[in-house]
């Protein structure tokens, strides 16, 4: 066996790596620009992308990629071969600063929401040296962001990199006024993925999971999920051998990969790194999607990322773990052992309960997905409103402190003897409520929305740019005051007092919580179509051009984008359905009604009664008319989908009229499967799919 810290990181240009292989000076600037965003000078650019071609050469490279993350949520890369001709026939490895630095791929094929016309069709790809290279299938992966010639972004690495700069530069701030100067401040992020295991053999018997990722057929199995007994259950052999894989993968990638388990769900599975700087665990987690998906197929298995596979079992999410940190390693959201620092610890609580007050519309745009809608609200995920948890322990200070008719001497004297007996917060103690959106848990936030499939780089670019801009009201009101302690308490107060309504600590899932939310005045924006347009809002528009994270013509040109996602995503689950019901399920259920038929006419030929079999042969019968008018319905839905490309107008369209056609189908469907002979059924059912892994 070879020990992991032997092997970790070595496919990764990391700082060992650059300090073994560059010079000093050069090894010294390249850290200062990863460290402190400092600007590459050209010539460094030169010698580190050629000890970087030296080092993946010696790997096994024969190629280099710029790979970066288009809106398609997923990842693009484009592989160039160091050759390079020269004179005699023959060729050099070549790989300069240039191809180092930028790269211009072919934008045209990439969405854009009609921001880059073809004409002008050049897209830029530039280096981001915080996040490391690596290597991938012989080639040298490069992290970069996308950019459009005009200069728009056009890739989800770009806003979040400039909202990390937000957050950096407005907690640097308020930092300040508390008498400290760090040379950074960085947003962590730790993201627990969900996904389901299937096989591949059974899989490929299923056109709704080879086309859109989730079954949009299937009765439930007799055993579904009741016995709770798959939760951290016992791993199965084969899932072991897959998920050592896995992690081998990812460690020699440098990912901190750190916890696996089963789920809730049969087949359900996590796998969660331990947290990193927020760009680079957007990056890691793309390649921890990709590599699962790649090493599942080795196992002859098939990795579903979707957020609900099935209906009628838990879907799959990815938690957003979140907190904020300077480079002395002081965790700001967690409570400190002194009073003071419990001010200030006070205060950027309190920033983020504004933060999630005044812009719960962009949480819950930032987990605005076809396939997150099935989640949200669907009894296993925080509903579609959005709320936070802030754990019996905070909550009790928190309320203390909005009532408190005493003085502000006095309430410091609460907050001292409260606070100062204040244990650190466990986690046992902050959390145990799992149904909570946006929960505190000891030492960051858990935002539990996004969906499985998700790029975590959209989520964080929100909630960085939501709290930076909670933090900059506060530092304006903080600025001028000569007493920090007694002014941001009494912020931190009134912040409290005004956004208590976004506290809650009681079950997210449940009905009267619907009713309260509503009571309160919180947002309840239940599906895609209705939360999307709030991403352009003249709101969210000031609050992104203020933090410089996008411009306008950005947010709508992003609306677009998802707005499209969305409704092509319902089209082609719609034209999946319609070709399965008219070409597999409708010929089985004839096929087995008319085996019925014939034995009823044969037995009755020779006298024998057969009443039961008749009734039986009635309701298949009568299914089936059902069946093909669910078919003709939604086919009606489909042809009428309305000419124009008015992203909204067609998303609302299969909002409002495709998913209830799909919902009839499918249940028609359903109930013909628990009547027709296993045999006649002709793709694999739940049973096999979710017990035969
Ligand atoms: P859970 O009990 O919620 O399933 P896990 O252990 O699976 O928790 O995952 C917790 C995640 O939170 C891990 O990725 C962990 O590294 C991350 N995490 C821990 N501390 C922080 C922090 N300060 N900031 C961000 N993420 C953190
Ligand atoms: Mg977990």
């Amino acid at each position: 066996m070879t020990n992991v810290a032997d092997y970790f990181g070595s496919k990764v240009f990391n700082l060992p790596t650059m300090k073994a292989r560059l010079p000093k000076e050069t090894y010294k600037s390249l850290l200062k620009t990863i460290n402190e965003g400092t600007p590459l000078d050209a010539s460094v650019a030169e010698v580190v992308a050629n000890a970087m071609k030296d080092w993946a050469i010696e790997n096994g490279c024969t190629h280099y990629t710029h790979w970066f993350q288009p809106m398609t949520g997923t990842t693009a890369e484009k592989h160039d071969s160091f050759i390079e001709p020269i004179d005699d026939g023959t060729v050099i490895m070549e790989f300069s600063g240039k191809n180092l630095v930028v790269g211009e791929p072919d934008a045209s094929s990439f969405p854009s929401g009609g921001l880059r016309a073809t004409f002008e069709a050049r897209g830029y790809t530039a280096w981001d040296p915080t996040s490391y290279a690596f290597i991938k299938d012989d080639s040298l992966c490069i992290p970069t962001s996308f950019i459009s010639y005009t200069g728009e972004v056009l890739d989800k690495k770009t806003p979040l990199l400039r909202s990390m700069n937000a957050i950096d530069r407005e907690t640097k701030k308020i930092l300040k006024l508390f008498g400290k100067e760090p040379k950074k401040v960085i947003a962590y992020v730790g993201p627990e993925q969900e996904y389901f295991l299937v096989d591949k053999e059974l899989y490929s018997k299923r056109k709704d999971l080879m086309l859109t990722g989730r079954t949009l057929f299937g009765a439930m199995p007799a055993k579904g999920q009741e016995l709770e007994d798959h939760y951290f259950g016992q791993i199965k052999e084969r899932v072991s051998a897959f998920m050592k894989d896995v992690d081998e993968e990812l460690w020699k990638l440098g990912v901190y990969s750190k916890t696996k388990h089963n789920e809730v769900a049969p087949a359900q599975h996590e796998v969660a790194p331990i947290f990193s700087t927020c760009n680079i665990s957007a990056d890691q987690n793309q390649l921890t999607m990709e590599l699962l998906k790649k090493i599942a197929n080795r196992h002859n298995l098939v990795c579903l990322l979707h957020e609900k596979p099935y209906e009628g079992i838990n879907g799959s999410g990815k938690h957003n773990n979140w907190s904020i940190g300077t480079s002395d390693g002081e965790n700001l959201l967690k409570p400190g052992k002194n009073p003071k620092d419990n001010v200030q610890f006070l205060l950027f609580l309190a920033a983020i309960v504004k933060a999630v007050d005044d812009y719960s519309d962009l949480l819950r745009v930032s987990v605005a997905t076809a396939g997150n809608d099935h989640r949200l609200g669907a009894n296993e995920a925080p509903p579609a409103i959005v709320s936070i948890y802030l754990g019996d322990q905070l909550t009790k200070i928190v309320e203390n402190l909005i009532t408190g008719k005493k003085t502000k001497e006095e309430r410091l004297g609460i907050l001292d003897t409260g606070v100062d007996s204040l244990p650190t917060l466990q986690r046992d103690a902050t959390d145990r409520n799992r149904t909570s959106p946006f929960a505190f848990t000891g030492n960051r936030f858990e935002f539990r929305m996004p969906g499985s499939s998700q790029s975590v780089s959209g989520i964080n670019i929100i909630i960085n740019t939501i709290v930076a801009e909670a933090l900059s009201q506060f530092y304006d009101e903080l600025e001028k005051e000569e007493d920090i302690r007694h002014a941001a308490m009494d912020v931190a107060v009134r912040a409290f007092k005004k956004h208590n309504r976004v506290i809650f600590n009681g079950n997210g899932y449940s009905e009267e919580w619907v009713k309260e939310a509503e009571s309160r005045g919180l947002l309840n924006l239940k599906t895609t179509p209705e939360a999307l347009p709030c991403f352009a809002s003249k709101k969210s528009v000031s609050l992104f051009e203020k933090h410089g994270v996008f411009t306008k013509v950005e947010t709508v040109t992003r609306t677009e984008i998802l707005l499209e996602d969305y409704y092509k995503a319902i089209n082609i689950e719609v034209l999946t359905m319609l070709q399965m019901a008219k070409q597999e399920i409708l010929p089985a259920c004839l096929e087995y009604a008319s085996f019925i038929v014939s034995d009823i006419s044969s037995k009755e030929g020779i006298g024998i009664k057969v009443p039961k079999e008749k009734a039986l042969a009635t309701k298949l019968s009568k299914l089936t008319e059902s069946l093909i008018a669910s078919i003709d319905a939604l086919q009606t839905v489909s042809d009428k989908a309305p000419a124009t490309d008015n992203a909204l107008r067609l998303a609302t369209y299969y909002k409002d009229k495709a998913i209830p056609a799909m919902d009839k189908l499918r249940s028609v469907s359903d109930e013909l499967e628990t009547l027709v002979a296993k045999d006649y059924w002709p793709f694999p059912t739940y049973t096999d799919l979710l017990y035969r892994v």
